[in-house]
């Protein structure tokens, strides 16, 4: 058994490269890396590609490894390379963010000591970190002391968990969910509707409340839907309002949506995925000062802290709601809680062992602080204002002011399907490539976004965009 135990041992120390070995694989991985960033100013935003990265196929998994040049060169055909570049400047359309480039790094080193972040007993440092980082957010959004939340992977995954919080805080049981009622507008991200299924709630009746011609919900009509339920015997328990759309950047009236909650006894969440971290702005601040008031909040630091995907935060304003919903015993866990009083990211979530995600947002805070963010959020403000104004000096409508940085615009030709045309044109920018966009359905009018969150965003992209919708709108008008 020894010796079988010895040469089994030699190929499985194959998993430990020497100290040799990580410096090659290393010193590739960064020198494909530093080229990636140092090109990304003149980058394709998107790639229009035949084979859509399927040469990957060509090498599959197999009994021996290759080298790192081979694997980083199938990377680069064929995952790099094909569709979207959402770490480009260039990339204006769903809700972008890019990347920075010191997440990467907190998630380099949080891979590498793999510290168990799930609970606190295994990894005091690690847990603390999250809860930090949780409660810096509790404060940006003007959450009191006993609020807490957990960092989740997205934006969709934090809806699910806040949406499971408010049922069983509502104690929706299974024989009620039937009479039991939920309101959104149309507008709400679709995250929610699949968080509503998954929480088990797809049979309550959801009403959308009616929204005004800037997409925002109407209190007054929220009221009167709940009066109406009310009357009927039914059991309003949820109103979820957004704090910036997906689609237009609208935000609902936060504080009045809050009165209408509070006064009838329902659940007030925020899909603030989107909009959210603007709070970190003056103009931000005065928009959304109704944030507060929300039982529990959705926001994205990989929206709108430019973060790579992967992190997405729930914020729930007393965390006894969260852990009613999470809170677990296991006998194989009994020495893991005894005597602690941090809380635990298991007791707070659907997960237990995860990834320590903490790394990824507490190095780049820390590293730049929290003013280029701010600053960056603020350029993002402005440049959905300046665009506004100059897509409509070259021809574009663009009915509504930019609530925050989603424009909507179209160009309506003197004759012909207005849809078709612009449909067209958008399929002439993507192809183009320097910059990504993309479009919408409103009121039955095709309808172009621009939609400004990228990091990498700046004034020249934004100038770039300007003159490519110029120059194929002539184009298409010739032809
Ligand atoms: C992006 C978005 C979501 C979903 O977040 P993911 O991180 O993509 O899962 C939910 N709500 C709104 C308003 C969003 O913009």
């Amino acid at each position: 058994m020894r010796d079988q135990l010895l040469k089994l041992e030699e190929t499985s120390r194959l998993l430990e490269p020497s100290v040799h070995d990580r410096e090659n694989v290393r010193a590739a991985v960064v020198d494909y890396a530093e080229k990636f960033l140092n090109q990304i100013d003149y980058a394709r935003a998107f790639n229009v590609s035949e084979d859509k990265g399927s040469h990957l196929l060509d090498s599959p998994i197999s009994e021996d490894g290759i080298s790192i040049d081979e694997a980083l060169a199938l990377v680069k055909e064929n995952v790099d390379t094909p569709g979207l570049n959402p770490a480009s400047g260039g990339h204006l359309a769903y809700i972008p963010g890019g990347g920075i480039y010191y997440s990467a790094l907190g998630d380099y080193l949080a891979d590498v000591f793999n510290r168990y972040s799930g609970i606190f007993y295994a990894s005091p440092g690690a847990v603390r970190m999250e809860n930090m980082l949780i409660r810096w957010m509790c404060d940006v959004v003007g959450y009191p002391a006993g609020a807490s939340g957990n960092l989740t992977t997205s934006g969709s995954l934090a809806n699910l968990i806040a949406i499971v919080t408010a049922r069983d805080a509502k104690a929706i049981k299974s024989a009620e969910v039937a009479r039991s009622v939920i309101y959104l507008s149309k507008q709400a991200h679709h995250s929610v509707d699949k968080g509503i299924r998954v929480a088990g709630l797809g049979e309550c009746v959801i009403r959308y409340a009616p929204v005004d011609d800037r997409f925002k919900m109407v209190p007054s009509e929220l009221s009167r839907l709940i009066e109406d339920d009310k009357a009927e015997g039914l059991k309003p328990f949820l109103v979820v309002a957004s704090a910036g759309t997906t689609d237009v950047g609208a935000i609902d009236p936060l504080p009045e949506i809050g009165s209408i909650a509070k006064e009838h006894g329902l659940w007030y969440h925020i899909d603030a995925a989107y909009g959210g971290f603007f709070i970190l702005t003056e103009e931000g601040k005065q928009k959304l000062r109704g944030l507060r008031l929300a039982d529990s909040i959705v926001i994205d630091p990989h929206k709108g802290l430019f973060l790579p995907y992967g992190l997405g935060v729930v914020l729930v304003k007393s965390v006894d709601d969260l852990k009613r919903s999470y809170a677990f015993e296991a006998s194989y866990m009994q020495d893991a809680f005894a005597g602690i009083n941090e809380l635990s990211p298991a007791e707070l979530s659907p997960e237990l062992t995860k990834h320590f995600r903490g790394m990824r947002l507490w190095l780049p805070l820390k590293l730049h602080g929290v003013a280029p963010f701010r600053a960056c959020l603020e350029e993002k403000l402005l440049l959905a204002k300046y665009f506004h104004a100059e897509v409509q000096k070259i021809g574009f409508e663009s009915k509504v002011d930019p609530e925050l940085s989603v424009v909507t615009y179209r160009y309506v030709p003197a004759s012909g399907d207005a849809n078709e045309f612009n449909k067209r044109l958008l399929n002439e920018v993507v192809a183009d490539g320097r910059i990504f966009i993309s479009s919408t359905m409103l009121n039955g009018e095709y309808t172009l976004r621009f939609a400004c969150l990228a990091f990498r965003t700046h004034l020249k992209q934004v100038d770039t965009l300007l003159s490519v919708l110029n120059e194929n709108v002539k184009l298409l008008m010739e032809n």
